[in-house]
């Protein structure tokens, strides 16, 4: 019970440990998707804000050079018309105006515009061969002018009236906005903020663990890019192509552009806290739940110490220390209990009353050793004859003996009686002695009522004993009357 009662305390407190564990392994990936979304959200809103802005200055662009009397102010106005809504562009590149052979037309860095051509461009020729007006966003690029660093342009179609092909409004942006606006961004030593384009090449990406920052390469083929571009927004976990580092990957469309913004998080950085706090909590509960079962082995194995000694006092305390018999105690205990059994079952309980003959005489003969050794041998007798289970041999006192017989009637009693008077007789003669051991019996045989009380039976045996002796010993006198 101590036992099976330490291990169920033990399963309930592992099932309710491992539950809380894993709920805060749920809420540990919870948090992170949550901080991830919100870094993509951040980001997603300022590219669009961005977007816009460009495009604001694209449209204002088209417009103004739409509008005949342009031409016909001076080149420093008409640079402050077409060019004035960009100005407040962060990190803006180069506002061009170029016309349908790709040649400059207008230029945001200089009255004159440079002579340049762009017929090469990938988003000129897109413009020329589509007729869609809508805005363009061009893979990174390296400027040729100015910092010649890495640029993305927004650019528009410019249609004539017919909808025939004048030439296009380019504006490019420099990426290293993105680097330091992400920079600003706490994702994690060894967790990324990405923006990618639609086809897969890396516009930004912080921070640069390695001392590269991967712009403009195509990642286009790696599984997970094609499942972030099927998905369009959400997360999942994945190992990641370049380092084989376990991330978990929250991405969102920035709204209609080709641009995606990915939080790549590591799975160290995002389970880190909660793996700490599982190996402490694990350890404390492993040790808890040994500690519980090795102290109720030891409980166990005390209570059972315990047990033993108190069945080991208890037989004691009921059995005659000379011949081994059920001492009187244990007797007046079972005859009580076997007269008020009889008393519900109505079935006749005998009771025997065993005396050795003439011992006085054989104690003299033989001292008391000699006697004690005889008391044994007879209790010995007695007790191997009276074999049914629910019957009691003892030892009432001296040289006396009682047996109790439950549901036992008179015939019964006396057949076992007589045949423990004469196993007595058969016994060898002690230590060469001329006179065989005899024992007179009284025997008495009731059926119990529970009005009347199991002295009775005592008293009976003992006049039948009596009445045995009176008769010349070595026989069963029985009382059957009350
Ligand atoms: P009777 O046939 O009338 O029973 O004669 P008896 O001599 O057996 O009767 P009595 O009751 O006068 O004597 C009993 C004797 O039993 C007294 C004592 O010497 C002896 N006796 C009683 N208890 C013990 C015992 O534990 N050990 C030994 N060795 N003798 C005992
Ligand atoms: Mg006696
Ligand atoms: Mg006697």
């Amino acid at each position: 019970m101590l036992m099976s009662g330490s291990v169920f305390a033990v399963i309930s407190i592992l099932t309710i440990v491992t539950s809380l564990l894993i709920r805060e392994y749920g809420n540990a990936r919870d948090t992170a998707v949550r901080s991830a979304n919100n870094v993509v959200q951040l980001i997603e809103a300022d590219v669009q804000r961005n977007a816009e802005l460009y495009d604001t200055s694209l449209q204002g662009m088209i417009e103004a050079s739409r509008r005949p009397d342009l031409q016909n102010i001076s080149p420093v106005l008409r640079q402050l018309i077409l060019f004035d809504r960009a100005t407040s562009a962060p990190f803006k590149g180069d506002l061009l105006l170029l016309d349908r052979k790709g040649g400059i037309v207008a230029d945001s860095t200089s009255v004159t515009p440079r002579l340049d051509n762009f017929s090469d461009g990938s988003n000129f020729q897109h413009h020329r061969d589509d007729p869609s007006l809508n805005l363009l966003v061009s893979g990174p690029f390296k400027s040729r002018w100015g910092f010649k660093d890495w640029c993305i342009s927004f650019s528009r179609r410019i249609p004539s009236e017919d909808g025939e092909f004048v030439g296009i409004a380019t504006a490019a942006m420099r990426l290293a906005y993105f680097s330091q606006l992400f920079r600003t961004l706490d994702v994690g030593s060894n967790s990324f903020a990405t923006l990618i384009s639609t086809n897969g090449v890396v516009l930004a990406r912080q921070p640069h663990t390695s001392g590269k920052d991967y712009v403009g390469e195509d990642f286009s083929k790696t599984p997970n890019f094609q499942r972030i571009l099927s998905e369009g927004t959400g997360t999942f976990g994945a190992v990641a192509a370049l380092d084989n580092v376990q991330r978990i990957y929250t991405f969102s469309r920035v709204a209609d552009l080709p641009l995606i913004v990915v939080v790549a998080q590591a799975r160290d950085e995002v389970y880190g806290v909660w793996q700490r706090n599982a190996i402490l909590v694990g350890t404390a509960t492993s040790i808890l739940c040994v500690g519980i079962l090795w102290l109720s082995h030891l409980l166990g194995k005390q209570l059972r110490l315990r047990m033993r000694a108190e069945r080991e006092l208890a037989e004691l305390a009921s059995t005659d220390g000379l011949t081994g018999l059920a001492n009187r105690r244990r007797l007046d205990q079972v005859l009580k209990q076997e007269w008020s059994r009889g008393s519900r079952s109505g079935l006749p309980l005998s009771l025997l009353m065993i005396d050795v003959d003439h011992f006085k005489a054989f104690n003299d003969r033989h001292g008391h050793h000699g006697g004690d050794e005889a008391l044994r041998q007879v209790a010995e007798t007695i007790g191997g004859t009276v074999r049914r289970p629910g019957d009691l041999a003892a030892r009432y006192g001296g040289e006396e003996f009682s047996v109790v017989l439950p549901e036992t009637g008179l015939e019964g009693a006396k057949v076992i009686a007589q045949r423990i008077r004469e196993a007595v007789e058969a016994l060898p003669r002690f230590a060469n002695d001329p006179d065989s051991i005899t024992v007179s019996i009284g025997l008495a045989s009731y059926t119990p009522t529970a009005s009347e009380s199991h002295a009775l039976l005592f008293v009976a045996a003992d006049k039948a004993l009596y009445q045995a002796k009176k008769n010349g010993r070595n026989r069963v006198e029985v009382q059957a009357d009350r």
